[in-house]
């Protein structure tokens, strides 16, 4: 199978040393002990660019597997969770909550707009009785970046844990787990961070595991209980045998993050003139404010299907960009502009396609969208 380029937000394109270093012989990584210093080393390095010193562990599933084992392993039957929502995967949360018979209470911002930091203040002020808050980072489906910089100390004040859903933001969007006191943010191989799909990234706080370890009833999960992976230094023992040839690929991604010194700044500049671009062009973003640097939304014009327009697109450039789903299904096209798709002449190949496609949908672009990309994020090499 020859893959089109996918600039959808995640999958994201794999570079070819992290492709390559996944063919590599294997080990036993159970019985193999160098095995848990290279576990330990790629979670260290990972904790870099969370900007943490809390644990950081890597499980075997995507990121729903991560959000899914952070609510399993916090919630007690008749818990209060607050779930904060302004988009899918915001009102997701409460599924997982209810799963685990906590009691959810949500927090509903305007979907086109990120999360109204003064609004949640005033809700906290009347009532902050929650064992823990969830939150999404960037809420794929609408390219919607909340201020968790503001929102998470702000619940940790209140004596609220944070779970915060950063999968298609951690390696594209400024994360400082520590200074933000976030108790548990998920992430997943497949987004910013350009492994295949596979893999979810957890970084968890003490206080996180102490409200844990005191629980009155053990956690109801066995793949999802983070409590069995405080320990697997000291025990030399893992839950279950790690998936090592996508570990080791990680590894690999993450050493490119980290020498990529100026990778956030780039996220910055193409998210900017992605969307100068699109509205130059007389498209227009679906949001109002909080645009993600790593996705772009764009509202499909009227009378054209999305399905056909992202068709031809792959049957005639060879690249594949994304719809949406739940309430935006059929509504907006998206384009991931998240790690190795982060880069100038990919984007705007993407954008001088998209511009094409849509000319034979008779939708006529007022600027040259590529040349217009390219004028404002001269910056970058
Ligand atoms: C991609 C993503 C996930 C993981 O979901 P999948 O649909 O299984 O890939 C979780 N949260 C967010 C915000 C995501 O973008």
């Amino acid at each position: 199978m020859e893959a089109p380029y996918i600039m959808t937000p995640g999958p994201t394109e794999v570079r070819d040393n992290v492709r390559f270093a996944r063919s590599e012989r294997c080990t036993n990584p159970d019985l193999d002990i160098q095995f848990y210093d290279f576990y330990k080393d790629t979670c260290e390095d990972i904790a870099k660019f969370l900007n943490t010193k809390n644990q950081v562990r890597i499980l075997s599933g995507e990121g729903i597997l991560g959000l899914e084992a952070a609510c399993a392993s916090l919630t007690e039957e008749g818990d209060r969770v607050l779930v904060i929502d302004n988009g899918i995967y915001g009102e997701g949360f409460a599924d997982f909550v209810k799963l685990y018979d906590g009691e959810v209470v949500f927090f509903k911002g305007n979907r086109k707009r990120e999360i109204d930091v003064d609004e949640l203040k005033k809700f906290l002020d009347k009532d902050s009785k929650f064992k823990y808050a969830t939150v999404v980072h960037c809420d794929t489906p609408s390219g919607m970046l909340n201020n968790i910089s503001k929102i998470c100390p702000m619940l940790k004040e209140k004596g609220i844990l944070t779970v915060v859903d950063s999968v298609s933001a951690m390696g594209g969007e400024k994360l400082e787990v520590d200074n933000w006191n976030i108790d548990i943010v998920v992430g997943g191989s497949q987004k910013c961070i350009s492994a295949p799909p596979g893999l979810t990234i957890l970084s968890i706080s003490q206080d996180a595991f102490e409200v844990m370890r005191n629980r009155k009833k053990p956690i109801r999960s066995f793949y999802c209980n983070l409590l069995a992976w405080e320990n697997y230094y000291e025990k030399k023992w893992f839950p279950y045998t790690p998936p090592i040839s996508d570990i080791v690929g990680l590894k690999v991604a993450v050493d490119n993050i980290l020498k990529d010194k100026d990778i956030l700044k780039r996220h910055r500049e193409i998210g900017k003139s992605v969307r100068i671009a699109v509205k130059e062009a007389g498209l227009s973003l679906y949001n109002e404010n909080g645009y993600s640097n790593t996705v772009t939304a764009i509202e499909v014009p009227e009378g054209i299907d999305e399905s056909k327009l992202r068709k031809y697109m792959v049957d005639n450039f060879n690249v594949l960009i994304a719809g949406s789903f739940g309430y935006l299904q059929g509504r907006v096209v998206r384009i991931g502009h998240m790690g190795e798709n982060a880069k100038k002449d990919m984007v705007s190949y993407t954008l001088y396609a998209l511009q094409k496609s849509l000319e034979n949908f008779q939708f006529y672009c007022q600027c040259d969208m590529a040349n217009c990309f390219l004028k404002n994020a001269k910056s970058l090499e």
